[in-house]
């Protein structure tokens, strides 16, 4: 059942601004987002399982139990069609533990082929709120790119073209990058839930 109270405040579990800052662009609707960082909390989550969904619950079930504040993390993948779907879940570490995100692009770059370039973005958000556990999704279908293109966003946007643009994500600022974003999507859909 949709909400019947929006809540006014609500906790994005997340440590990355980049991601606060794209969604805060979504929120039209008066309602508002604490980041970790507002909302005084300062933990690293980890993201151990196979799937965006693990992930996402895990981000957002561990803020609830510290919180009891509704609160909803996202966790977000690139899978490539020629890499089986890699770097997929593991896109945070393709590289390794700590790589950078240059280290990742760089992965991802020597070991695509030249005759196959499409992938996608798909992004899990999960909701916890008194009334329960709730999922979202979004994807964005492209291609990647021989050379990052672009000095905006984070992650992987230098080497993404999303189907219907001629510009890398990190050619784009937030609000073109968001009419084509996975990320966008999937919020969207958050806040029409909200919205009842
Ligand atoms: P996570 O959701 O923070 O675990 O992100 C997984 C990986 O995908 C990280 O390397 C991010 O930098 C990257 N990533 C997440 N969202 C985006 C995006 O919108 N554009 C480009 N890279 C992204």
């Amino acid at each position: 059942m949709p909400e019947k109270n929006i809540p006014s405040k609500i906790i994005f579990a997340t440590n990355n601004l980049n991601k606060v800052i794209e969604i805060r662009q979504s929120l039209k609707e008066g309602f508002k987002i604490l980041s970790l960082k507002e909302a005084k909390i300062n933990i690293e989550i980890d993201e151990p399982f196979f799937t965006l969904e693990e992930n996402a619950l895990q981000k957002a079930k561990t803020i609830y139990e510290l919180s009891s504040q509704p609160c909803f993390s996202e966790d977000t993948g690139l899978f490539a069609e020629a890499l089986n779907g890699a770097p997929g879940v593991r896109s945070a570490r393709f590289a390794g533990e700590n790589a950078s995100n240059e280290e990742n692009i760089d992965k991802l770059l020597s070991l695509l082929p030249l005759n196959n370039r499409t992938a996608y973005f798909k992004t899990v958000v999960c909701y916890i709120s008194k009334t329960g556990i709730k999922y979202f999704d979004g994807e964005c279908y492209g291609k990647i790119i021989t050379e990052k293109r672009g000095s905006k966003g984070f992650g992987y946007d230098s080497v993404f073209i999303p189907d219907g643009s001629e510009k890398t994500f990190a050619e784009m600022d937030i609000q073109e990058k968001n009419k084509f974003s996975h990320r966008k999507k999937a919020v969207d859909k958050f806040i029409k839930y909200l919205n009842g």
